[in-house]
Formats: structure tokens, sequence, C-alpha cells
């Protein structure tokens, strides 16, 4: 039985994965890039651990929890809440769990009524009684800023923490993504919070990859045509295969959302906190700072600060972000110097949740990716799961 997968993401390793643990190995990983991880990469400047585009692992999705193992990844943990700025004032917003003080400044300080903090509460427990498939089942279909504000939250919340937090999550301004997905991350992130691994999120392929063999992957080999039995790459070569798994949107049948990502150095903290830094201030272009080698020191290993700023869209100016800087910061962020900029196009895409996903097409090809599920590293790993067991149904493992 010979395989041949289109892409070297997390959804095309994870299929791999599965597969290789139930007894397939005659496995070829074709990747148009030369390394594997797609998304999820981490660049090493200057001493730093720089992921294209800030991103966490939120220790509590099932898919991870499957595959990986944490230990290995000696994951770097973020408490479990934030620090808002608004008008030049700090907001803190943090978790109980952090212990007396964090619940006293945030009773005391907090954004929003006390009335919030209870419906906040509220939907904590509802969502720790659903499971992750009862939330995806659902058949309602609303957007998330309908959904906070039909759960009775008050405007001056949504705005100054809900606004601003699931911004840096969906990637897009308005809260337009399906509240399917907010209440999945929203369980997720109260259940474990977030992290990233000491060696950045490309752990999280390479351990993969660990497992499958680099033997399998062909690094540099764009796939230019296929169908269900053959794969040919842009250099002309034609292999043939018993199942063809495309796990990559090389047709493009979806729309996306844009990030940009700039990566500054610095002397000294801004501020000692380790929670992610929400901007709300009207008229913002950045969304969230998170001083990561604070959280990590792994990521600079070189005495200096590594601090993440992130927008969404596409901002070329890096003057803007420090206007932002600046109001939240003060006059010492000139003092900060720009390491690297990321402009993501195709960063998270945007779904439909009322389309099914169904693994294996009409045409026999079979179809792994985020896009195809949840724009999440869960849900790329569900689905390369997803295709490796209807794989090994059809063929009776
Ligand atoms: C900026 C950013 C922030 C994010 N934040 C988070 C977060 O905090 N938490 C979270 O859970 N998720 C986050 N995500 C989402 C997560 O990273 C992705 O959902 C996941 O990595 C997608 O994996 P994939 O395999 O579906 O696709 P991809 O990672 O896109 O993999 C596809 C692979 O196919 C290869 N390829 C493409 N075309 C071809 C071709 N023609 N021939 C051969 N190979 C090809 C590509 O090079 C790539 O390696 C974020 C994503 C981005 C970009």
């Amino acid at each position: 039985m010979k395989i041949g997968i289109i892409g070297a993401g997390l959804s095309g390793l994870t299929c791999c994965w599965y597969l290789k643990k139930n007894g397939i190995n005659d496995i070829t990983i074709f990747e148009s890039s030369d390394r594997v991880g797609g998304k999820l990469t981490t660049d090493r400047i200057d001493g730093f651990q720089l992921d294209r585009g800030f991103q966490v692992l939120l220790p509590a999705y099932p898919e991870t929890k499957k595959v990986l193992d944490y230990d290995k990844l000696q994951l770097q943990r973020f408490p479990k809440g934030s620090l808002i700025y608004k008008n030049g004032k700090q907001i803190p917003f943090y978790d109980p769990e952090n212990g007396f003080t964090a619940l006293f400044k945030t009773v005391v300080k907090g954004p929003g009524t006390f009335m919030d903090k209870l419906i906040l509460l509220k939907l904590k427990f509802t969502l720790s009684r659903l499971s992750v498939e009862d939330i995806f089942n659902s058949k309602k279909t609303i957007s998330s800023l309908s959904y906070l504000r039909k759960l009775g939250f008050s405007e001056r919340i949504i705005e100054d923490f809900w606004i601003p937090f699931y911004q840096g999550v969906f990637l897009e301004n308005s809260l337009e993504t399906d509240s399917k997905m907010l209440q999945f991350t929203f369980k997720m992130f109260a259940e474990a919070g977030a992290a990233v691994p000491k060696d950045g999120m490309a752990a999280i392929p390479n351990q993969l990859l660990d497992y499958i063999g680099s033997d399998k992957i062909r690094y540099n080999a764009k796939v230019e045509h296929f169908d269900n039995k053959s794969i040919t790459t842009s250099e002309g070569e034609k292999e043939s295969f018993d199942i063809v798994v495309l796990a990559c949107n090389m047709r493009n049948t979806t729309a996306y959302q844009n990030v940009t990502n700039k990566y500054f150095e610095a002397e000294k903290l801004p501020i000692d906190t380790k929670h992610v830094i929400l901007n709300a201030n009207q008229n913002r272009i950045i969304n969230n700072v998170v001083l990561i080698s604070h959280v990590a020191p792994s990521y600079s290993q070189n005495g200096k600060y590594l601090i993440s700023v992130s927008a969404n869209g596409i901002h070329t100016k890096t003057d803007d972000f420090l206007i932002d800087l600046k109001s939240i910061f003060g006059l010492e962020v000139a003092n900060w110097n720009l390491l690297k900029s990321y402009t993501i196009k195709e960063a998270l895409p945007k779904i439909n949740f009322e389309n099914e996903y169904k693994p294996r097409s009409t045409e026999g090809v079979f179809y792994c990716g985020d896009y195809l599920l949840q724009g999440s590293i869960n849900g790329a790993m569900e689905s390369g799961r997803s295709v490796a067991e209807a794989i090994m149904k059809e063929i009776k493992i």
C-alpha cells in the first residue's frame, strides 16, 4: 500500500503519524519548502527564537493530547488571564487560579460590572460541562460578538476585554467568527491555559517528524498536479500511488485572515508581567503585546528581552506600531530595536461551519488541513487523524 501526501504541515504530518502507528510505512510526503511544519515555524535570529506569527498551544486541545509528549516539549506556560491597557490605565483581568492577589485585583480594578463576572463564571461552568463534540455538532450558527451580547455581557467588558482578546485569537477585528470557535477556545483556555514549547512552536511538528522519520519527506518538492492515483511535481516527475492525500489548500478554496507580527529586542522590560497585554485603546492598530522571553526564557539566549507585537491585517510601517506602543508604555519604546517583521497572508482560514467536512472526496482523493475544519492546531491535527482513519477503514486495517 503506497501512500502519497501533499504537504508536511501539521495535518499532513499527523495523518502520516497515525498511518505509521497502524503499521503503514510506505508513505512519501511532498513538501514544497525546505522544512516541515507549514504555518508552525520558528526562526533563529541573533540568539532569539522567533515564531512566525505569535502562536500558542492550548494544552487542553483533545487532538494534541492524543499525539504530543508535553514533557518532551517542555511547555512554558502563560498565567491565565490578560493585562488590559486603556486610556493610559492598566486593567487587570486575571484568573482566580493565579491566587488571592490576582482575584482581588480583578474584582477591584477588573473590566466590566459585577454582573459581567457572574456571567463569565456561568459561561465557564456551562462550557466545562459541554464536550468539544457537543460544541461543534450544535446546529446553531451565530457570530461570536452576537453570542457575547446574547449572554448578557455589558458593552464595556465586550469592548475592554472580549474584543481585544479575541481579535488576537481569530485574527479579525469584528468577532464575526462563528461562536463555536469562541466556545471551544474559551473552554480550552479555561481548562489548561496557553503555552509555548521551550524550543519554539516548530518543536510541535518536529516532534511528529522524529516519530515519522525524515526519510519519508521529500523537501523542495512542489506538487503541480494530482489525482487519486498519482502526484506530479513542478519538475515534471510523476509518481503513482494507491492512495493520495491532499494536506494543503492547493486549490485555494478558502478566504483567510492576515496578520502582521513584529518582534522587538529591549534591554529592559516595560512592565513585569507574563500575561498577554491587550490594547483596548480606541483607533488602535496593534492588538496585543507579549513579553515572550519573560514567559519563555529560552526565546532569548543573549541577555536581552524579546517582545512580540501583533496587529491584524497587513502593516508595512513600523511607525504605526510605535505610535500605539508609545501610547501604552511611554517613551521607553524608542529604545526598542525592531528585529523582524512578519506579514502573514493566509494565516487563519475563514470557516463556514455549515459545510460538512468529508475526509474522502467522490473522486477518491483524501483531504485534510485546518481550512476544512477549524483554523487551529487542533483542527489541523483532527483532520489529519480523520483522513488516516478513513484510509485504514478503506483498506480494512
Ligand atoms: C499567525 C498565525 C497564528 C496562529 N495562531 C494559532 C494559535 O495561537 N493556536 C492555534 O491552535 N493555531 C494557531 N494558528 C493556526 C495553526 O498554525 C494552523 O491551523 C496549522 O498549523 C495549519 O496546519 P495545516 O497542515 O492545515 O496547514 P499548513 O501549515 O499550511 O501546511 C501545509 C503545508 O503544505 C505545503 N504545501 C503547500 N502547497 C504545496 C504544494 N503545491 N506542494 C507541496 N507542498 C505544499 C506548505 O509548504 C505547508 O508545509 C495560527 C496560524 C497563524 C498563521
